[in-house]
């Protein structure tokens, strides 16, 4: 079975079609994933950790995924070499930087770390190098301000483990160049990678905005005791989630009447807004009691399996999913 991957062609023509080196700026859970992505797509992957231990265990973990695909089945043992042979890790930024025309920076989630990374990368990349951010949370605008270069630099944020989870959000600052949003997405794309384009900053962007929905809601039903934590993973997991590994809100919506989502939506607007008008909008409070009480739920439901070997088997699962869904796609 074929990995998905990106590739660079050689007839993309555009000022995407130029990036094929790209550096690594902060080496652990994310920017190692980034190795996968950048490197299986052709690109010559440069790692910069200003800890050099932190980038030693990103080769590791590398070394250890590509086998494990290769034993899998996912990559050929040629593509793993392939991949391998891409990566170079560097003890000096500039050296790392240097003929490179994307950074992709996934250092830690502190908005005075990334506003001094984004200074020392914006002073010594070349003045056209694309700048973009893994945040996961801060506002790019932030991050960004006041930089001679704010221009170039974006927010590309992934989700966890970008290089088994193909969504990627793009958000330029206000004053992102827009050829620049542009390159970025169309260079995530060719990636093999799935850029949405989030137009302004709101926390949680988009893709956390709607997660954060579906958590207060399942922690609420099981604090008021309407179901037990079991129940309520059944019902994302055997309900919702299979529909939802194919289509999103409104595609699943659109299957939900014979008539598509206009006859759906007159339907069942108003049982909607009663259940809607229902909710609870406070937050949990995430004391430690609460959390006790669902990681006591988990524990039942997912018994003594180590976490590692069910993360191992999600990956494995959800490369089966897309590879099934490139094979046959929506018609
Ligand atoms: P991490 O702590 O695993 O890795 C951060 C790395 O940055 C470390 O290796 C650290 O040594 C390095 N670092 C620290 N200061 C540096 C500097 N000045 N220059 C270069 N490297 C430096 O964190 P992570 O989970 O990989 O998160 C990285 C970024 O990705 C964060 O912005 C985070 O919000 C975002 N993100 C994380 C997830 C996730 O689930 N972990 C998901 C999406 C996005």
């Amino acid at each position: 079975m074929g990995f998905p991957r990106g590739k660079i062609t050689e007839r993309d023509g555009m000022r995407e079609s130029e990036i094929i080196n790209v550096a690594l700026v902060g080496t652990g859970v994310i920017g190692r994933s980034w190795m996968r992505v950048f490197s299986r797509a052709g690109c010559c992957t440069r790692l910069y950790d200003n800890d050099r231990s932190q980038t030693q265990k990103a080769l590791a973990w590398f070394e250890e995924s590509l086998n494990l695909d290769v034993s899998e089945g996912f990559i050929t043992a040629k593509e793993a070499e392939s991949s391998r042979a891409l990566v170079s890790a560097h003890d000096d930024l500039t050296d790392a930087l240097s003929g490179v025309q994307y950074i992709q920076e996934s250092g830690p989630e502190k908005l005075e770390i990334k506003q001094m990374i984004f200074r020392l990368l914006d002073q010594t990349a070349d003045p056209e190098v694309i700048i973009a951010s893994s945040t996961s949370s801060l506002d790019m605008n932030q991050i960004a301000e006041g930089l001679h270069g704010i221009s170039r630099c974006i927010m590309a944020h992934p989700f966890n483990p970008p290089h088994i989870i193909p969504v990627v959000e793009v958000m330029p600052t206000r004053k992102t160049n827009p050829e620049v949003t542009k390159a970025t997405i169309d260079f995530l794309k060719r990636m093999g990678q799935k850029p949405v384009l989030v137009n302004f900053y709101v926390s949680g962007y988009l893709i956390n905005r709607i997660q954060a929905a579906v958590v207060r809601e399942a922690i609420h039903q099981v604090e008021r005791g309407l179901a037990d934590v079991d129940a309520v993973d059944t019902v994302i997991r055997d309900g919702l989630g299979l529909r939802w590994a194919l289509f999103g809100n409104f595609g699943v919506n659109n299957t939900n009447a014979d008539g598509g989502i206009r006859e759906y939506y007159s339907r069942f607007g108003e049982a909607y807004k009663t259940v809607m008008n229902d909710l609870d909008s406070t937050p949990p409070t995430f004391a430690p009691d609460m959390i006790e009480r669902i990681g006591r739920g988990v524990d039942a439901m997912e018994g003594k399996t180590p976490l590692s070997a069910i993360c191992r088997w999600r990956d494995r699962m959800v490369l089966r999913i897309r590879a099934l869904k490139e094979k046959d796609p929506n018609p």
